[in-house]
């Protein structure tokens, strides 16, 4: 979508210090961390919400979770902890509308989250 911010960073268009690609898939790292590690997990392709998937859409969602699972790994979070977050339109805390895995690691996470 030629108006979304995260599908310019996917296409080169607008700079991220990019911690993955892939033919599906795009990591980043976030230009607020929340946490001493937090990249973006995003699907090349364009959906908004996750209100938005289709079973087209199953193979490229999956891949998502592999990427952060490998970059949380890579980083020596596997064993402490980390944690995976998709927020979702307004009340959910969605600013960008383009999907996209929140990947956090290096704290203590709280729960509920706020
Ligand atoms: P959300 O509130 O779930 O839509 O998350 C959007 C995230 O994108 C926030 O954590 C922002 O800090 C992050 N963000 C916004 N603009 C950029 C950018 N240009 N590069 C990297 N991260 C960004
Ligand atoms: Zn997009």
């Amino acid at each position: 979508m030629s108006d979304c911010l995260f599908c310019k960073i996917a296409q080169g268009k607008i700079p991220a210090r990019i911690v993955h690609q892939d033919e599906d898939t795009v990591a980043f790292e976030d230009i607020e961390p929340q946490a001493p590690f937090h990249v973006l997990v995003i699907p090349r392709q364009h959906v908004a919400t996750l209100n938005d998937l289709g079973r087209e859409h199953d193979g490229v969602m999956g891949k998502l979770l592999r990427v952060a699972a490998t970059l949380a790994r890579e980083k020596g979070y596997a064993e402490k902890g980390w944690r995976a977050v998709v927020n979702t339109n307004r009340e959910g805390g969605q600013l960008v509308l383009h999907v996209h895995l929140h990947v956090l690691g290096g704290r203590q996470m709280g729960w509920p989250p706020g």
